[in-house]
């Protein structure tokens, strides 16, 4: 079983305290590796290594960082298998979607890599004579970055590439349970030729670790993705330092079916929406609002379907339904399936934890009668738990996909226009889908969510760059007197 250390300053090295943490297969319950500890010591040494790198890599021009990231993306691509099976052996996705997971990686990697010969900024007329306007982007500083286990990879590179191609040195903490994509990133970004300090990898526990990051004085911007609770408390830690915040969060994202819609394509979508990375995505569809009419027939064919789906060892390539990640989130879907159960609905299909598989499984749990005030309809479970609930129309679909707090992605199967242009109009939600299901998001597009799925700011696409720069506005005045605006407009 191997040992991985912390990355600081260019070197692997122990942690100052000598604790470790495992890391299991959530398969099969086997050991697969020993991490170091972060103590509150290592991260001062990552923040003050990041600290000394960011003169020479912020007045590195970006082009040229870029030419490093574009080897990583290839070094990516060239060991896109074997990192996509290391992350089934971890996180249990089925080896299908971490193919997926990877490939954002590279394409994100690409993307930023790209952007080392745009970061643009504007240029404007002046309201004066003899006078330039434009605008700047310039890199924050040094950045704290804190994922979760999900998406081992991509979200790392997601906010790794943009951070780095702006500029910015980083001090960077993956989830406890995943950490091993992110050290083999780590490991090629260093091989592709990332100056010593420029990022810094620390492991450990949330609230030490992470914490650590969040407090630090050093830390400029803090980007985060991860639970609600969680990106509560580090927006009003960052808010004592005036650091940048940007927070990705939850999600209990909605799929409308109306009676015009293809039934087929909208079971295919739930399926894959609802039960893809075994629900545990911050945009796997969870309720999912059915006009009232197709209701009984969407819900036979809808169990039909689930029925045939095959769980187990995400990497048997016929395998639909990996495990979840822990026994602690194991125990908290079983627990939502007793509220469920309690609260009134009617659980027509799975649920139950299997037993005599060694890891984590759970049959994929599908709810009718859901009623929108119950828990179950309002609360992230982040597994493969479906709550169907009944909408007489659009309006009423519409207003029950909006009563949560959540507001990240959201989709309607619909063969009528005004109807997907109204759900366009009306929902809150930061991604709206129309006949494809709530997960599948591109890399060149914005995501984020709104109400309490963020803070507004958006990853990925170009907004990715403006996550991770500060505009500076330049005035260049050339009249060679003194110019007023505003008041020599005559
Ligand atoms: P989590 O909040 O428990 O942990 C996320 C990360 O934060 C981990 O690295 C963890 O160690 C760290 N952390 C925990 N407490 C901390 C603290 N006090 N200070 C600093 N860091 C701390 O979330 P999770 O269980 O790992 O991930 C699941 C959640 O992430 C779900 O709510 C899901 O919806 C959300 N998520 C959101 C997106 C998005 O883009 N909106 C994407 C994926 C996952």
């Amino acid at each position: 079983m191997q040992e991985y250390k912390l990355f600081i300053d260019g070197e692997w090295t122990g942690s100052s305290s000598g604790e470790t943490f495992d890391d299991f297969n959530p398969a099969t319950l086997e050991l697969i590796a020993r991490l170091h500890k972060a103590s509150k010591d290592d991260v001062q040494r990552a923040v003050d290594s990041a600290e000394d790198a960011f003169e020479a890599w912020s007045r590195t021009p970006a082009p040229r960082r870029a030419t490093i990231l574009f080897r990583a993306a290839r070094m990516l691509e060239e060991r896109k298998e074997e990192l996509a099976r290391l992350m089934t052996g971890e996180m249990g996705k089925v080896l299908k979607e971490a193919r997926g997971d990877v490939q954002e990686a590279i394409d994100i990697t690409y993307y930023a890599a790209g952007e080392g010969r745009r970061l643009l900024g504007e240029t404007t007329p002046s309201e004066l004579p003899d006078k330039f306007c434009l605008t700047v982007r310039r890199p924050i500083g040094v950045v704290g970055l804190i994922t979760p286990w999900n998406f081992p990879i991509a979200i790392p590179a997601w906010k790794i590439m943009p951070a780095l191609i702006s500029g910015n040195t980083l001090v960077f903490k993956p989830a406890s349970d995943t950490p091993l994509l992110s050290i083999e990133l780590v490991k090629i970004l260093t091989e592709a030729g990332l100056p010593r300090g420029v990022l810094n990898l620390v492991m450990g526990e949330g609230s030490t670790v992470g914490g650590a990051i969040v407090k630090n004085k050093k830390i400029r911007a803090v980007s985060f993705t991860g639970s609600l609770e969680t990106g509560k408390w580090i927006l009003g830690e960052a808010a004592r330092d005036m650091k940048r915040v940007s927070l990705e969060l939850g999600g209990k994202n909605p799929i409308i079916v109306m009676d015009d819609a293809d039934m087929g394509m909208a079971i295919d979508g739930v399926l894959w929406g609802a039960f893809g990375t075994t629900g545990q995505r911050c945009t796997a569809a969870s309720r999912v609002i059915v006009q009232e009419k197709i209701l009984p027939l969407f819900q036979k064919r809808l169990i039909e379907r689930t029925k045939l789906l095959k769980i187990g060892n995400g990497l048997d390539e016929n395998v639909d339904i990996g495990p979840v990640i822990n026994n602690t989130q194991l125990q908290k879907i079983a627990r939502y399936i007793e509220i469920g159960k309690e609260e009134g609905a009617k659980l027509v299909l799975g649920g139950r934890i299997i037993k005599p598989l060694p890891g984590h499984f759970i049959e994929p749990a599908l709810f009718s009668d859901v009623t929108p005030d119950m828990r179950i309809a309002r609360e992230e479970i982040f597994g493969p738990v479906v709550s169907l609930i009944r909408a007489g129309d659009l309006d009423e679909a519409i207003k029950i996909a909006n009563s949560v707090e959540y507001g990240l992605s959201s989709s309607i199967y619909t063969k009528n226009i005004t109807n997907a242009f109204k759900a366009v109009e009306k929902i809150e939600a930061g991604i709206t889908y129309i006949n494809a299901p709530t997960i599948g998001s591109e890399i060149h597009l914005p995501f984020g969510g709104v109400k309490s799925t963020g803070n507004g700011t958006r990853e990925a696409g170009t907004t990715a760059i403006e996550e991770f720069t500060e505009l500076k506005t330049v005035y260049f005045d050339y009249s060679g007197k003194l110019q007023k605006a505003q008041i020599d407009v005559e």
